[in-house]
């Protein structure tokens, strides 16, 4: 299979073909038809299986198909991984994948002071990479509203719970539309997941 079987839109195949990339992995071609046709979906998957591309090019696919006509721009995609490495990475194969489009991402996390990261909040982004406690914190100054989410990637979901994230996520989700796709993904898959 190569990704021009898998209907993603031309400035996204552009960006794969410069990037190098030419068959999918495993996980992009199971989860990329099922996210794009709006399912929810638990994908069993470690790093470097190409899991980013399996749920970011879906997404900016749906983004780039629902832009809003009036010219704003909310944070519609919202992706919460544990830790800030996996978040600026995250970010980072986003930016790659979304460059021959009109999508923007920004990437926050804690640690750092968050004066460079509100503003690019205030530019206006459609997709957000967060770590959850950067998240909630900028979530209560009311710099962040998700009440336009319409996708939400859970990354990474086992080594949330492991590293004591579970109240902050269900704070997080808490927040989200009824209506959303949601989308989770976890190397391993224990019960309380
Ligand atoms: P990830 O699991 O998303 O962190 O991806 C691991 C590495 O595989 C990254 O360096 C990606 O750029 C690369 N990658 C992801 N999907 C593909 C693909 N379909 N073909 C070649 N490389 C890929």
């Amino acid at each position: 299979m190569t990704f021009s079987d898998l209907h993603l839109i031309p400035p996204i195949q552009k960006a794969l073909t410069q990037i190098g990339y030419i068959n999918p992995t495993s996980i992009q071609q199971e989860a990329i038809p099922l996210v794009l046709k709006g399912q929810d979906v638990l994908g069993s998957a470690q790093t470097g299986t190409g899991k980013t591309a399996a749920f970011s090019l879906p997404i900016i696919q749906q983004l780039v198909e629902h832009k809003p006509k009036n010219g704003r721009t909310n944070v519609r995609a919202l992706i919460v991984t544990p830790t800030r490495e996996l978040a600026i990475q995250i970010a980072e194969s986003i930016t790659e994948y979304a460059q021959y489009t009109n999508i923007k991402n920004t990437v926050i996390f804690g640690g750092v002071s968050q004066n460079a990261q509100t503003q690019q909040l205030k530019k206006g982004v459609d997709i957000l990479v967060a770590t959850p406690g950067r998240l909630i914190d900028l979530m209560h100054q009311r710099f962040i509203s998700l009440e336009h989410i319409t996708h939400f990637v859970l990354d990474e979901a086992d080594r949330m719970l492991d590293m004591g994230f579970i109240h902050d996520i269900k704070k997080i989700i808490a927040q989200l539309p009824q209506q959303r796709q949601s989308l989770f993904f976890s190397a391993t898959m224990p019960k309380n997941i």
